[in-house]
């Protein structure tokens, strides 16, 4: 997610001695003097919008850095100070930054106790109740244990094969105009291209053009040095030409069946001009058993398989406990 500045805003600190509020970049109470200390945060005056700076010294002040504090009296000091202003101890060595890019609270938020911790008591299942989900489960899992067996537990028959046939077929292409559609930059170079419409593609974490942005709510981050960056994360939503467009391609004209009820299958015969081509080809077998006063139909495109089938010959076929024919095979 793109992070944006919205603006500056100036921060308060409570002083912990006297509690008089102090206007953030002030770095030592108004009232008694005391420096702010470390672990004294900013925060945000209540108000319903935000106040922007528009002193431009006050916002490079923001943008240099957080503050630093004394190591020797605790003093807060610019972070760009060698020396303390109260002191004159060195604060390269030891000096204490402020923490900055954390969240700020307002005075509110921060007045208010914090959310009871008790749990919500927890609704407890009655006895009975129990007893009946606990049934429900059992049920369920007894239920998907019996439908596997059926499915999967097959009986043998022994049939005779009843009857026999086939059908095979070639599609027949040729060069013809189609019409498509996808995005513009993904049509082939040679298409012509046809209406055009904005659709969206994707969402990006960076500002692109044809997007439309979406933010979250502003919120206030502490820069450490009294002024708060008020911020929003950003996505956008990119649209992008979605277009119908013809091109010349190979497609199905016809297709070329033929069929029959021996075991001699055959391949239809075909001529093609000069401008088509043969596609796919598909075949689909069927035999029908008579056993145990039953009839089954089987469906294959095993052709080597379909061939042993003689009219009259003895299989072995398994059935499930439904009813289905899973496999079948020629009996010796
Ligand atoms: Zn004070
Ligand atoms: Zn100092």
């Amino acid at each position: 997610m793109a992070r944006k500045t919205l603006g500056f805003i100036p921060l308060i600190w409570q002083c912990p001695y006297c509690e008089t509020q102090n206007p953030g970049p002030i770095k030592s109470c108004t009232s008694c003097g005391a420096p702010q200390p470390e672990d004294v945060a900013f925060k945000q005056v209540d108000q319903e919008e935000f106040d922007f700076i528009k002193d431009e010294a006050l916002i490079r002040m923001a943008k240099a850095g957080p503050d630093i504090h004394c190591p020797y009296c605790g003093t807060r000091n610019p972070g760009t100070a060698e020396r303390c202003s109260k002191c004159g101890g060195e604060l390269s060595v030891g000096g204490k930054l402020r923490e900055a890019g954390v969240k700020v609270e307002s005075v509110s938020e921060a007045q208010e106790p914090p959310p009871a911790t008790t749990p919500a008591p927890k609704k407890k299942l009655s006895r009975s109740s129990m007893i009946l989900v606990m049934l429900a489960v059992f049920a369920c899992i007894a239920g998907f244990i019996v439908l596997m067996m059926l499915l999967f537990k097959t009986d043998e028959v022994t049939a005779t094969v009843s009857d026999v046939g086939w059908e095979r077929s070639i599609a027949i292409e040729a060069l013809t105009t189609v019409t498509r559609s996808d995005w513009e930059d993904e049509i082939p170079f040679d298409a012509d291209i046809g209406s055009c419409s904005m659709r969206y593609r994707y969402t990006s974490n960076e500002p692109v053009p044809n997007a439309t942005e979406e933010c979250s709510e502003p919120y206030v981050e502490d820069t450490g040095t009294g002024i708060g960056e008020v911020v929003q994360d950003c996505t956008y939503r990119v649209y992008d030409d979605f277009c119908e467009y013809t091109i010349i391609d190979w497609a199905i004209v016809d297709t070329a069946t033929i069929s029959g009820d021996n075991l001699n299958p055959y391949w239809p015969t075909l001529n093609v001009s000069e401008d088509q081509r043969l596609g796919q080809r598909s075949e689909e077998y069927t035999i029908v058993f008579s056993g145990g006063g039953e009839t089954y139909t089987y469906t294959t495109s095993d052709s080597d398989l379909f061939e042993r089938a003689e009219p009259g010959s003895r299989w072995i076929l398994e059935i499930n406990q439904l009813g289905g024919l899973q496999s079948i095979e020629p009996d010796y």
